[in-house]
């Protein structure tokens, strides 16, 4: 069981972090929270990471690929996600070309 506040990890039989007064729960999300709470968005799921990355450099874009770091050694992760700012959304999709606009 997880505290979904603190992420600290207890024993079966125990319902409740006390030290943040939160029911726990069977397992936490799994993305990790980074830090300064930025929400994100996805917009892509698939691709030529390579050319995304350079496209997302040139244009000043914050992003990371979600899932990437957890498959080190495969150059095109399956699950891997693009993550950007969810305010640099549409201009990283229309960027890559994926606004779905006509
Ligand atoms: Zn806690």
């Amino acid at each position: 069981m997880y505290c979904p506040s603190c992420r600290a990890e207890f024993r079966e039989g125990f319902f409740r972090c006390e030290d943040c007064d939160k029911t726990l729960v069977e397992s936490l999300p799994e993305e990790p929270v980074k830090p300064g709470y930025i929400k994100l968005a996805t917009v892509f799921t698939e691709g030529e990471i390579a050319l995304i990355k350079s496209r997302l450099d040139d244009a000043g874009i914050d992003y990371y690929f979600h899932g990437e770091q957890a498959h080190r050694l495969a150059p095109l992760p399956f699950g891997a996600r693009l993550m950007v700012r969810e305010d640099f959304k549409e201009e990283a999709e229309i960027l890559l070309g994926i606004t779905g606009q006509p």
